[in-house]
């Protein structure tokens, strides 16, 4: 018990006792440090560098009911900073030994680990988490996260983000030298979609993504540069100047662009990442307003930036309105959506209040929803005048295809009427 109480110290001056920046529900007292530790569920994504670093910061912050998902096997190159992982670890998944070695140390915490791809999992597995703190690598994969759980977020009639549906993010990324923690809440401050700007088209990658699971063409080229190439012409030197070589390797863009993770940029954007989650759960004080940026590579520098929502985002908005006849069918409704110049969603699966309209897969709910595709819209939504509906399909960006969730409002012509009647009649 000594143990536990030492360890709570520096919490204990966080939380039990009052302060001139701490949120409006915010009530000193040994009982919010242990609410904290009972009820707040956080999930971490990503098991890597960061994600080492986020479980370890996060356990010992007092949270005890973790879980962590990443669909990644641990390699010899991850371990000079994933230090949760050991020589006899490599080949297993990353998620389940990072999870076992951090409830080793740290008694009393409670961590699930998932080995499997973030897309694998039910959206509905998202929403069960008080936070979601993102130690991720990719955009592709942050985009993903952040449209479920914007996907969550529901308006009042006035387009007022409803508290309750607001499900906090807390983004951490490094890159050599550099670093970035924001906090996202959803229809507060700006999503990851409101601010994709800030992110230029990927041209580097840690060197242990291309020797475990090369993603892309461009991870695959450099696989090839720096691995394949030895393997295949033991002894010869690479040399970027010889066109044989080089046609070789195929494209002349991505050779040379390797950066190197760094340990002690991991620790130090986990640090601030952990500390935003620990306010958000407790409002222990006001949260980081929204983006920090850190630069150790001359010196040290930090800078926090507050960024705008963009009003018009179609992940965390209230929804791009679509206006409808009562007679159109589902099947009408899906081709509207592949045509619609906004949205160009493909593919579409379709919910209505948690009800499945259609699903494209797997084949048996395929089977199950196909008869609907035929019956009207408005009467699969409970002939209500306008409501929310959820699609998840693919949409193209840049001539590129990705897997989206959005949210649609959709108006029924004429019946405004049938809502006047329903209220008078109930009144
Ligand atoms: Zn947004």
């Amino acid at each position: 018990m000594a143990d536990t109480s030492s360890r709570s110290r520096d919490l204990d001056k966080l939380l039990l006792r009052p302060g001139n920046l701490v949120g409006p529900r915010f009530e000193p007292g040994p009982e919010l440090r242990d609410d904290l530790q009972a009820f707040a569920k956080v999930l971490v994504v990503g098991a890597g560098g960061l994600g080492c670093e986020l479980l370890k910061d996060l356990a010992l912050s007092g949270f005890k009911n973790l879980e962590v998902i990443d669909m990644d096997r641990i390699e010899v190159t991850n371990l000079n900073r994933q230090f949760l992982f050991r020589l006899e670890d490599v080949g297993k998944p990353k998620a389940e030994v990072a999870a076992k070695r951090v409830m080793e140390r740290i008694s009393g915490v409670q961590i699930v680990p998932h080995f499997c791809r973030i897309e694998d999992k039910e959206i509905e597995f998202y929403n069960d988490f008080s936070i979601i703190a993102l130690g991720l690598d990719s955009i592709e994969a942050r985009s993903y996260i952040n449209t479920v759980a914007c996907s969550f977020l529901e308006y009042d009639s006035d387009d007022n983000p409803r508290e309750e549906t607001i499900k906090p993010m807390v983004d951490g990324g490094t890159e050599g030298f550099k670093g970035h923690a924001r906090v996202i809440l959803p229809g507060i401050t700006p999503c990851f979609e409101c601010t994709i700007w800030l992110f230029p088209p990927q041209v580097k990658f840690p060197l242990c993504t291309l020797a475990e699971t090369p993603r892309t063409s461009a991870h695959c080229i450099e696989y090839a540069h720096l691995i394949k190439w030895n393997e295949v012409h033991g002894g010869v030197a690479f040399d970027p100047d010889n066109p044989e070589h080089m046609k070789w390797v195929y494209d002349e863009g991505v050779v040379k662009n390797i950066i190197p993770a760094i340990a002690s940029t991991n620790a130090i954007i986990s640090a601030a990442c952990v500390l935003e989650t620990l306010k958000i759960a407790s409002e222990c004080s006001k949260t980081l307003s929204n983006y920090l940026t850190y630069n150790g590579s001359e010196g040290l520098h930090t800078e926090v930036a507050e960024f705008e929502r963009d009003k018009e985002c179609l992940v965390c908005g209230p929804g791009i309105r679509i206006e409808l006849d009562t007679s159109i069918t589902l099947q009408k409704f899906m081709d509207l959506l592949e045509e619609h110049p906004k949205l160009r969603l493909s593919k579409a699966s379709i919910t209505h209040q948690g009800k499945n309209l259609y699903m494209q897969a797997p084949p048996v709910l395929e089977e199950m929803t196909r008869s609907n595709l035929s019956l009207s819209l408005f009467n699969l939504m409970g002939k209500l005048p306008k409501d929310v509906v959820h699609v998840n399909g693919t949409t193209i960006k840049n001539d590129q295809k990705f897997s989206c969730l959005r949210k649609l409002r959709v108006v029924f012509k004429g019946v405004d009427g049938v809502t006047d009647m329903d209220t008078a009649g109930g009144a």
